[in-house]
């Protein structure tokens, strides 16, 4: 392998490649850039020292930067020119035949030691090496779009990749100036697998009739956190790019169901409401529709505690409630019966406990650190769970109301979250710290999957997931033995094997 990298060949000069380029070019390297397409070829050149000259008019790099990117740019004709390079980035069309062709011609090309990489956003790394004479030196060298300002690059290893490749290209991956993780080859890799459970468990809340698309994205933001909700993410990145990952990944994890998506994102993607770019998904874009305002909970006006029942069987939830001073327990055999189910529906926990369903309102209260918090009732409703939301909005909650069901909104998509996260630290997609920075570098999460199960509990993620998957009868719940032996062991979710 060469001994210090000076030289980037980058095949392939689209949206990808160009922003490679400039990366390189603006880290001090020499680049070798080709496309089949001289056209494509010529306006990336264009555009890379545009992008620079607005960089140097903002003041984010230095003027002489202009005149050295030119100077180290060499566009080629064809892949002669790559027998200088020390490493070939691949951002071509994103088909298995022609990477694997393209990787034989360089490799009659390029130096011994030269290490070849793809930026392949979902084709196996050990499929594109098959076809080479040396696979130790091919890899996955992952980047996000776009590419100058994405932080994250996931570099992936296949079964025959050298380990020194791996290493050397996680170096050059500093030296762009990005956070680089080790991630193991296999279907989405490690953000776009890990993305599945956040959107999925979303499509499948709002098909079986719990909450609407509007409610879910707004549980999600205001009570759990994220930037965005599931739906505006799915119709952001668009229906068509995440219904076929999703897809992709789904059967590459042989049907797995825990990432399965619902019929609701094919029959988007089938009557061609692809999101944004579309105008229409989930959810209508029309123009000049105002922005969404910031979430900001109610007021507390502070008047009164509420007279409620907390049973003791809810120790937990009791104890959190009665700490926050908002409850006055006091048994007039008309007040709520308040219960905080976890993965289990209103319904069937006033019947495990022998409680008075026409007097039970459950509370999901995952996200009482952002004063907000969502309830249901048991089946048919009772006008209870109203009354309780509005004194809880008296007194400074936003609330959702949604049907019963198990695990409730916020509580069961965090969990499937937790626990998908979970499961590619159980098969090594990367480690648990490696897995948390990639899903929040990479997808924008306010926290990392690991870290989100130890925020939650370990206990508490498992006991949810296990109450679903008995209540719903699916394997799509079944808790990762990862989360599984840690909550048992009452060991930090880091802890490795
Ligand atoms: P693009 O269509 O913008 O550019 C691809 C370029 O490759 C084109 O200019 C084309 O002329 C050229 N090309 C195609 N076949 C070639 C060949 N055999 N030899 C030389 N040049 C060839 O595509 P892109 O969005 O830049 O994506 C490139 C790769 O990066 C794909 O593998 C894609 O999956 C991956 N990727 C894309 C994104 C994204 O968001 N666009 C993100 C991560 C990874």
């Amino acid at each position: 392998m060469a001994k210090s990298i000076t030289t980037i060949g980058i095949v392939g000069a689209g949206a990808m490649g160009a922003g490679i380029a400039q990366i390189a070019l603006t880290a001090g390297f020499e680049v070798i850039l080709y496309d089949a397409n001289e056209k494509a070829l010529g306006k990336a050149a264009e555009d890379v020292a545009l992008r620079i000259a607005r960089l140097v008019e903002k003041g984010q790099a230095q003027p002489e930067m202009i005149a050295q990117a030119a100077a180290k740019l060499v566009l080629a004709y064809g892949l002669e020119a790559f027998k200088s390079a020390d490493v070939v980035i691949e951002a071509i069309v994103e088909q298995l035949e022609p990477k694997q062709g393209l990787f034989q011609a360089l490799e009659m090309v390029v130096r011994e030691d030269a290490i070849l990489a793809s930026n392949t956003s979902s084709l196996s790394i050990a499929a594109i090496a098959r076809a080479c004479k040396h696979p130790g030196r091919v890899c996955g060298l992952h980047f996000f779009n776009p590419v100058p300002l994405m932080k994250l690059v996931e570099v992936i290893f296949g079964p025959a990749t050298d380990p020194a490749v791996v290493e050397a290209m996680l170096e050059l991956s500093k030296k762009f100036g990005k956070t680089a993780v080790r991630v193991k080859d296999g279907p989405g890799f490690l953000v776009n697998l890990g993305g599945r459970a956040y959107v999925t468990e979303a499509l499948h809340v709002q098909s079986e009739g719990v909450a609407d698309v509007e409610m879910i994205d707004r549980i999600m933001r205001d009570s759990a956190g994220f930037r965005m909700g599931p739906f505006e993410l799915m119709d952001l990145t668009g229906i068509d790019v995440n219904f076929t990952a999703s897809k992709v990944i789904w059967g590459g994890y042989m049907n797995d169901p825990r990432i399965k998506t619902a019929p609701l994102h094919e029959n988007l993607f089938n009557a061609g409401r692809l999101g944004r770019k579309t105008g229409q998904g989930f959810h209508a874009y029309p123009e000049n529709a105002p922005a969404r305002p910031a979430y900001t909970p109610p007021e507390d006006d502070g008047t009164t505690s509420l007279n409620a029942v907390l049973p003791d069987a809810d120790a937990r939830f009791g104890s959190l409630i009665k700490s926050s001073g908002l409850v006055e327990v006091k048994d007039d055999k008309a007040s709520p019966i308040l219960i905080s189910p976890l993965g289990e529906d209103a319904a069937n926990a006033a019947v495990r406990l022998d409680l008075d369903p026409a007097r039970v309102v459950a509370i999901d209260f995952t996200g009482i650190e952002r004063r907000f918090v969502t309830l249901m009732s048991p089946l048919g409703g009772n006008g209870l769970v109203h009354e309780v939301a509005q004194w809880l909005n008296a007194r400074g909650f936003a609330t959702a109301v949604v049907k019963d069901s198990p695990g409730f909104v916020s509580l069961r998509i965090l969990a499937m979250v937790a626990n998908l996260g979970c499961e590619m630290a159980q098969i090594g997609i990367g480690t648990p710290q490696d897995i948390d920075l990639g899903m929040k570098l990479g997808q924008n999460y306010p926290f990392g999957p690991l870290e989100l199960a130890e925020k939650l509990g370990p206990p508490v993620v498992l006991e949810t997931l296990t109450a679903m998957q008995a209540m719903t009868g699916s394997d799509r719940y079944r808790p990762s033995l990862w989360l599984r032996r840690r909550a048992m062991l009452g060991l930090p979710i880091h802890t490795p094997d």
